[in-house]
């Protein structure tokens, strides 16, 4: 059943086919803590997974339920790349510590992948291989130098010429492009829900519909407050990312302030026959290609196709979206022609300005991110490790800890920011600068 009246409510694909929600208590009393960590997403979650397994009791408040927020409501693909920036950027801007995160993303799909075996989550993963096919001839020159700078950090990607490419999608709309195992997808609602029952395993108490509404230094610790209660903890984690400010933006104004969120939209077909299936992207792979205007596809386990897209304009959205996503899937797989969807959805993606994921160090014990730029399920499962060893104090980081930078005149930015896809509409048909391949 479709609920087009608010996107961002709709029921999601990964809604209607996960078993219901486990729900979490609220919180209603004054407690204690060592470490509270704000956002029920997986960055959230996966922060706590990892305090817990080294001995800490993190308590998870959530504003609405598990998974409400992008985690529950992405495209679930897990690939081992950021959007934008690039190893030799990172580790140009970063120097050691940027070394480390490449490494990081390098290994964040593996990390995942095992993650879901090691804690027993059933999450509909295929470990089928990440593809970014090149939409144009001059992209794939950027692909090439893309992989050769991923394969020289030791990442195990590889170059597929356009007939390896048609083979991999059964279209011969790209160019061929860059491939990676280690990526895949999986169903991310059941992966989020997964992770809270394997945090409540291990004695992290997770608390829904108990937005945070106000943080206050207390001697040495911290205090969190929500409409019914309070928390007195010693460390802090803020993982609200894209839904920075849905519930206040009082709470951590320069970190709400560095992002904008950016509604994507997402798109499932109904179940293709099992001819078609084997004829479009047979092997089951992620895909999504090298536009900024992305195009991108992926498996359910029942065989739907989701992709999704972006609009300027939100007017008649459900009619305007089914024809624009509807003439990709045609154009790339005549043989499916236009689908039928069964279900639109949306979430918010946190867009920085300079498309890097950012990291903080917001006061004593007191951490926070921003900025996944729509690529934070493998990245966020392991920047979740990461927080947990800053906040454990043991060892060297993988994450560039900075001060937040809030985007000059916010307010105007978020509002034109839609109008960006524009740009990159226009952006993806130019030729993208030309690279040497050691660069
Ligand atoms: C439509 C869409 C498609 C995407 N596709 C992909 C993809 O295929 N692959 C990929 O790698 N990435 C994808 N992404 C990005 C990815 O989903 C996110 O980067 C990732 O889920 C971020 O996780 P998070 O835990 O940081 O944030 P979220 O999952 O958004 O969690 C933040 C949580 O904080 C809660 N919150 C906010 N304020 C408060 C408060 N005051 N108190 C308590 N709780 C609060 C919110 O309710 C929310 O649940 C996509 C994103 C979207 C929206």
């Amino acid at each position: 059943m479709i609920n087009f009246a608010k996107f961002n409510d709709a029921i999601s694909l990964w809604d209607d086919v996960s078993p219901p929600r486990k729900i979490y208590p609220s919180l209603s009393e004054s407690i204690s803590g060592d470490v509270v960590i704000i956002g029920g997403g997986i960055v959230g979650l996966s922060s706590a997974l990892h305090l817990a397994k080294k001995g800490y009791k993190p308590i998870v408040l959530e504003g609405k339920t598990i998974g409400s927020g992008a985690s529950g409501r992405n495209n679930g693909q897990v690939i081992p790349v950021l959007s934008r920036a690039e190893p030799e950027k990172i580790e140009q801007i970063y120097g050691e510590v940027g070394k480390r995160f490449t490494t990081l993303i390098r290994d964040s799909a593996n990390y995942l992948f095992q993650l879901a075996r090691d804690e027993n989550i059933e999450c509909e993963a295929e470990q089928t291989g990440w593809f970014q096919p090149a939409h144009s001839k001059a992209h794939l020159e950027s692909s090439k130098w893309r992989n050769s700078a991923w394969a020289r950090r030791g990442a195990p990607c590889k170059m597929l010429d356009k007939e390896q490419s048609f083979a991999l999608l059964g279209s011969d709309q790209w160019y061929g492009g860059m491939y990676n195992p280690t990526g895949g997808h999986i169903n991310p609602l059941k992966f989020t829900s997964g992770l809270a029952t394997a945090c409540e395993r291990l004695g992290v108490q997770i608390f829904e519909n108990s937005a945070a509404s106000k943080i206050e230094r207390k001697g040495n610790g911290w205090v969190v407050k929500t409409k019914n209660g309070y928390i007195n903890c010693v460390s802090l984690l803020l993982a609200t990312n894209a839904y920075s400010e849905t519930f206040t933006s009082n709470l951590a104004p320069k970190v709400t302030k560095s992002i904008v969120p950016l509604v994507s939209f997402q798109l499932a077909t109904k179940p293709l026959s099992d001819e078609l299936r084997q004829s479009i992207i047979p092997n089951r792979e992620a895909v999504s290609d090298t536009r900024g205007d992305l195009q991108y596809f992926r498996y359910d386990a029942r065989n739907r196709l989701i992709s999704g897209g972006a609009l300027i304009f939100k007017g008649n959205a459900e009619q305007r979206l089914k024809k624009i996503v509807g003439k990709r899937f045609a154009k790339a797989f005549p043989k499916m022609g236009v689908p039928e969807f069964s279900h639109i959805w949306s979430g918010n993606v946190g867009m920085s300005m300079d498309k890097f994921p950012h990291f903080y160090k917001l006061g004593e014990n007191y951490w926070g991110w921003s900025g996944c730029n729509g690529r934070g399920l493998a990245l966020g499962v392991s920047i979740g490790r990461e927080f947990a060893l800053a906040i454990d104090g043991k060892g060297d980081i993988a994450l560039p800890l900075e001060k937040p930078k809030p985007i000059a005149f916010h307010p105007i930015v978020k509002k034109l920011a839609p109008s960006a896809l524009a740009y990159y509409r226009w952006k993806d048909k130019q030729k993208p600068k030309s690279r040497n391949l050691n660069e």
